[in-house]
This record gives C-alpha cells, structure tokens and sequence, in this order.
C-alpha cells in the first residue's frame, strides 16, 4: 500500500551575516566612525561613484582612488511608499534618489522632516546621522532639505 505524501506550503526565516565586502565596508566604517560619505572614482572614465563599487560598472577597471562626497547633494527624484510596512520606519515613507556633491551616481536613501509639498526636484538635501552608528546604510537616518 502507497501513501499519498501531501505537502503544506510556509515560508522559514533563515538568520544569515552578509559580508559587505572590502569596498562596502570601508565606506560603512567611514559613516560609522567618521560621518563621512566616501565615494570612488574610476580611474579610466573619472566617474565617481558614491556608494563606491569595486569595479566601474563602464569601463570594468578596478577603482581605487577614494574621496569624500557630499555630505549635501542633490535632489533628483522622489517618492512615497504607498503602503505600510513593518520594514519601515514611519508610516509612509519617502524616498529619494539623491546626486551627492561630487559624486556622478545617484544614492538612493530615505528623505525626512518633509513632506510631498516641500520636496521638489533638485533642491539640496542633507544627511542626518544617528547618534549611535553600527557600520551600515543606516547610519544615516534620512535626508533633509538642506537650509
Ligand atoms: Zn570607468
């Protein structure tokens, strides 16, 4: 006699550490212990990328000449979570993809103390870093319009 074997779909939670690797964990220190935003620039084709990447996502050349960026820069686009989430902060919160001074990519972060009136595309934003830091992405707590 056989037994019919009936299966029961879930979902498991798998606990794990992500590496962030040589060139993510040099810029996270640097927020973490610093307050400062590091970028890197493409020795081939002088894009400067901020968050840094290893390798120029253009040229495939390695990057290895770090510099600081912003920590203003500008605003290039925006918008506001639909819906509410446990992985949110707030309720409804904005994003925005922001051009940091002297960087060439945009960085893409929360944006706080505003709302959908007072964000306009192009004008300067800033960082606010957390008073406690641990090393990651959200060392700094949001953007705000820069006075
Ligand atoms: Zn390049």
């Amino acid at each position: 006699m056989t037994t019919e074997i009936l299966t029961h779909p879930s979902r498991i939670k798998v606990p794990y550490t992500w590496s962030a690797g040589e060139t993510l964990s040099r810029f996270f220190k640097a927020l973490r212990d610093e307050q400062k935003i590091l970028g890197i620039r493409c020795p081939r084709c002088q894009k400067v990328y901020a968050p840094p990447k290893k390798t120029c996502g253009t040229c495939f050349v390695e990057c290895s000449e770090w510099l600081e960026v912003g920590p203003s820069g500008t605003l290039l686009s925006f918008t506001q979570a639909s819906y509410v989430s446990p992985a949110h902060r707030s309720s409804k919160p904005f994003f925005g993809l922001i051009r940091l001074d002297g960087a060439d990519t945009a960085f893409f972060h929360l944006l706080g103390e505003t709302n959908l009136q007072s964000l306009k595309i192009g004008i300067k934003v800033s960082p606010v870093f957390a008073e406690k830091r641990t090393g990651s992405i959200l060392d700094i707590l949001y953007f705000r319009a820069a006075n």
